[in-house]
Order: structure tokens, then sequence, then C-alpha cells
């Protein structure tokens, strides 16, 4: 994924490789990961008895990224893993708590064993020393550790190029080891306003000409405007429909082991591997179907502004005048909510609006409202428009088509009418080469997430 900072015109790509630590390196990762974790968490702990404290004498205690008074004898084993460790833990806690003061995160919650397992190692921790393999190629190695707590050189895959970073993060999912990390290229690509502004200046019939809308939807994951459709193949629909009655079949079972016990881990461990291949056979698919329509003659990719987050919650309980809970399709609503997050529809928007950028190439987002009912050809807006799911027939003009195809003829519209409308750039002598300071801006939540790491005071050192 691309993200722009804000002093020069550089861009960071976010890579993630899959790591083959041996079974020594594993022990003391997974160990690294453990003393993070209780960092933070005792960070946790401390606040919430800061708080109970300040409501009950109204006492304030000052917030800070402290750590070391952790490191009790109880606690030697904190010893073993290096202290930049220990104090980025503290310090991501710091960061997160100072969000939640700004108002643009949730307070920070205790962390699990087994849910993100991660570990953040800055460049003191890690170096990437070049290596010439026999054919003359150029590999980077990654070693890992500080002089006295060494991990030696983790294997890693790196299925792309990638620049030096200046921090790590090593995780693990599922038994298998991840190694992600963000660097900075010069960004030679145009800003989305400079896009923007350029293809704004074009007329009516070249944006009709360059614009493709995409409808997305529950039976035909993608629609195009030019009459082309998107789905998983057949051999991804049985894998998934086989996978899930796996998965079904295991829970099953799960519900009738005794907790904590060794099979009830084991079955556990079944589940999560069936659900990361489901994950992963639809992450293949948002990435093949943005690839291919990024490589199409279309220039501009009108797509609706669903608010899917919204659109798959829970409806609220339903109760009549005495209070009594009356039907309010809850296990239906459930089921459509699980159809349309199955899709990755939001996930390869998002694919698609990086690979665009890459691409010179432009993402709008349209209104959804009525797209379904509207006829492309005369404009005439009615439900009875649309009788089945498949078939449009306009009750005015008598135009028929096919409900997805004329959904996504809509939503071009609408993006070619969103471009027509926007207030021209006057001030370019030459077209989108020069930099405009919207086109630049971030928002602080952004550059923060960027850069989770702020610089540790005086106070915390001395401490
Ligand atoms: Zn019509």
């Amino acid at each position: 994924m691309l993200e722009k900072h804000d002093e020069e015109f550089m861009a960071s790509c976010v890579v993630k490789f899959r790591a083959y630590p041996t079974i020594e390196q594993a022990n003391i990762l997974s160990r690294w990961i453990g003393c993070a974790r209780v960092i933070y968490n005792c960070k946790v702990s401390e606040d919430n008895q800061n708080y109970s404290v300040f409501k009950s004498t109204g006492e304030k205690s000052s917030v800070h990224q402290a750590y070391s008074h952790f490191k009790t004898e109880e606690r030697d084993w904190l010893n073993q893993c290096p202290s930049q460790i220990l104090r980025n833990a503290s310090s991501i806690w710091y960061t997160a708590k100072q969000r939640f003061f700004k108002g643009i995160a949730k307070n920070p919650r205790k962390k699990k064993k087994g849910i993100k397992d991660t570990v953040l190692l800055t460049n003191e921790l890690f170096k990437f020393n070049d290596e010439i393999s026999k054919e003359g190629v150029v590999l980077k190695k990654l070693i890992i550790g500080t002089k006295s707590k060494e991990l030696g050189v983790l294997k890693f895959k790196a299925h792309r190029e990638f620049g030096i970073p200046q921090q790590i993060v090593i995780g693990k999912k599922n038994n298998k080891w991840f190694v992600s990390f963000c660097y900075e290229v010069e960004d030679i690509g145009k800003s989305e306003q400079d896009l923007l502004d350029e293809y704004s200046l074009l007329d009516a019939e070249s944006l009709n000409e360059l614009t493709v809308g995409i409808d997305r939807g529950i039976v035909i994951p993608f629609q195009t405007s030019n009459k082309l459709s998107y789905d998983f193949d057949d051999k991804s629909k049985n894998k998934i429909k086989l996978k899930q009655r796996k998965f079904k079949k295991y829970q099953r079972k799960l519900s009738r082991q005794k907790k904590g016990s060794n099979c009830r881990n084991k079955t556990k461990i079944k589940i999560a591997k069936i659900h990361s291949k489901i994950s992963n056979i639809r992450h293949d698919f948002c990435h093949k179907f943005s690839h291919s329509i990024v490589n199409s003659d279309a220039k501009i990719f009108a797509v609706e502004d669903l608010k899917l987050k919204n659109m798959t919650k829970s409806p609220k309980p339903k109760q009549d005048v005495n209070g009594k809970y009356l039907p309010n399709m809850r296990k239906a609503k459930a089921g459509l909510n699980r159809e349309l997050l199955s899709k990755g529809l939001a996930k390869t928007i998002e694919f698609l609006e990086y690979k665009a950028k890459k691409y010179g190439k432009l993402v709008v987002k349209v209104s959804p409202h009525y797209s379904s009912q509207e006829c492309a050809n005369c404009g005439h807006t009615h439900a009875e428009n649309r009788k089945t799911q498949d078939n449009f027939l306009c009750l005015l003009c008598g135009n028929h088509d096919n409900a997805d195809i004329n959904a996504a003829k809509i939503i071009a519209k609408r993006g070619v009418q969103f471009l027509l409308s926007k207030p021209k750039a006057k001030t370019r002598t030459r077209l989108g080469t020069s930099r405009s300071k919207a086109g630049r801006g971030i928002s602080k939540t952004k550059l923060e997430q960027s850069n989770p790491l702020i610089p540790i005071t005086s106070e915390a050192c001395s401490l």
C-alpha cells in the first residue's frame, strides 16, 4: 500500500515477507513477543490503576513511557530480552494513549496471547547485509539481535525488491512467521489531487470513453459497465465450499471438547488453518481482479461509496409497546452480512486505489443511492424498474438490460458527472506536473500510523 509523506515527495511502500526461523530462533522470537506483550499490558494496568486513584481522590498522575519498574525479581526473565524491545513496547502503548487523548482511537486495552503476536524491532536491533549469490545476484541477509543477545540470520523469502527500512515487525500467525516493514521510495507518480485536476479538465465525451463503472454485489462480486463480470473461478469456489464444510465440522467438534484440553487446542489450530486458507483464496481473487482492471484501457474507475461497516451491522432489537420482543430478521441479516463480507468487496477497492495511482489512473467514489433502480438510458428512477435480481426493464422508455450492467452504467455516469462538476484548476501550465499543496496533504492520523515510534523522553531513560 502506498502512503504519502508530508515534507518531501516521498512515498512509502509496505511489504510483508514470509520468514523461516529455525526452531531455536522461533523460541527466542516467541519469548521476545511475550516480553513486549507483558510490558504493554503492565502499562495498561498501571494506567487503569492511576485512573481509579484519580476517580476516588482526584489525584492526577503523569502519563509517561517509563517501564523499568516492571523489571521486578519475579519477572527477571525480562532481562533475557533486549531492552530496546521493552522500550518499544512501552513506546507503542504511549503512542496509543496519545491517540486516545486526541480522540482518534479507543483507550489501549490489554493484548492477548495468540492475537496479533508481533514484535517491533528498531534499527539498532537488525541490519540488512548484502550477499552475492552464486549466480551473481545481490541478496539481502537479515541479521537480528544485539551483541549480547544475538539471534543470527533470519531467513525470509523476498518475493519482490525492497528498500532498507528504519524498523521491522516480526509476527507469527497460525504457526507461520512473517517479517513486514515499510520503506521509503521516491514518489514519481502523480498525487490524487493532480489526477483529479487533470481529468476534470476533460469534456464529457472523453470522460465517457475513459470511465468504467464497477458495481459490487453478492451474486456477481464485480460487474463493469463495459459488460465484463468478475467472479471466483469454479476451482476456488469449490475449494471455499469444501473448506467451509470442514470448518463447520471442526467447530462442532470444538464445542464438544473440554476447555483447556490438548485435543481442543489441536482443533483450534486446525480451524485457524482452514480460516487462513479461505482468506488466502479471497485475498488472491482481490489482487487478481484489481490487477486486471487496472491494466485495462480505462483510466477512471467509478465505484459506489459503500459504507460496508455500517451495512453489515446486526439489526437492532425490535420491541412493541408492551416491551415484548418482535422478530427483527437477525439471522437473515447475519447471512447477508456474511455474504457481503466474504467477497472482499472493500479490500478490492483498497487494492484498486493504490494500484491505480501507480499507473496514473483514478478511482472516484460516487453516491450509491438508488443506483439499482435508475435507468441508464433515460434516468427514470423507480423500484418497479427492477423486478427480478437479473432483469432491468425501464417503465418509462422500455430500456431492457441486465440489472447489474445497468447499475454499473449508472455508477460510471455518476463518476463522469462528478468530474464534470469539479471546479477547473486554472493556474496550471503543464497538466498535472506541478504539485498542489492539497495533494501532498496528509492527515495527522496517517502520519502517526506510518511512524508509531515517538522519541523517548529523557525522563523515561533516566528511570
Ligand atoms: Zn428508461
